[in-house]
């Protein structure tokens, strides 16, 4: 009850879309599927704070109309969930998508583990854990998901260091913003393939950013000053690419 979003204002509205996610530090994006506000606040900033895009959902059918309707780069799942629970939105997941999953469960449940990697989960975590395991097993997770056995990718002169975030060229450091890293990692995760403006923009920006899209064209300038003019190539009114 009380006002509409519509009657506070006009930036009611980008305000009720917004959530803790760095200004600078945004690479891979992530989906948080947990029901517990306070585990889910402190997964989300700790996420934020190592870089990543958070969404958030506090309930199973939730969580799986975002993960089916977005490409996330892994998802992190609560199983015990209101409306559906961790295995049937890993069921129902698995149908359509490849995106990995990391499930959260509780320290006496060997059972539900088993269930939910059987279910299609690709990694657990036994609550409570450090944050920092949280972070570290997903990197891992994404670099084997796009079939990345290190966390170190190089495309000619250029080698970056996913773990670290770092970028050289000819073994020199090259410094880049939080964004135009997360571009370059993204593009190299998927090196010799198109990836759509769409994806680029969903991947680096999360769903509560309202930069305008055409902002990914100032970074990949930006890196292409920094690595080279010919390091990105522009797939136009699609996309970008990085080759081999
Ligand atoms: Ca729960």
């Amino acid at each position: 009850p009380g006002l509409s979003r519509l009657d506070q204002g006009p930036s009611a509205f980008a305000t009720w879309r917004r959530f803790t996610v760095p200004t600078g530090e945004i690479a891979l994006r992530i989906l948080v599927v947990e029901d517990e506000p306070d585990l889910l606040q402190a997964l989300v900033r700790s996420l934020a704070e190592e870089g990543y895009a958070a969404d958030r959902a506090t309930d199973g059918a939730d969580g799986l109309f975002k993960a089916t309707a977005w490409d996330y780069d892994a998802i992190v799942l609560d199983l015990m969930l209101p409306n559906l629970d961790g295995w049937e939105f890993l069921r129902r997941l698995r149908l359509v998508k490849k995106t990995p999953v990391l499930i959260l469960t509780a320290r006496d449940s060997v059972a539900d583990r088993i269930r939910g990697l059987d279910s299609g989960a690709d990694d657990y975590l036994v609550k409570p854990f450090a944050l920092g395991e949280l972070t570290a097993r997903l990197r891992a997770l994404i670099r084997r998901s796009v079939g990345q056995a290190t966390p170190t990718i190089e495309i000619g002169d250029i080698v970056i260091d996913t773990a670290r975030k770092i970028v050289t060229r000819d073994g020199e450091p090259v410094i880049l913003t939080g964004r135009e890293y997360a571009l370059v990692e993204l593009l190299a995760h998927h090196q010799g393939s198109l990836v759509t403006r769409s994806v680029i923009y969903d991947s680096l920006f999360g769903e509560d950013d309202d930069t305008l899209s055409n902002v990914v064209e100032v970074h990949v300038s930006n890196i292409r000053k920094k690595l080279g003019k010919d390091f990105v190539i522009t797939r136009r009114g699609m996309g970008y690419q990085i080759d081999g």
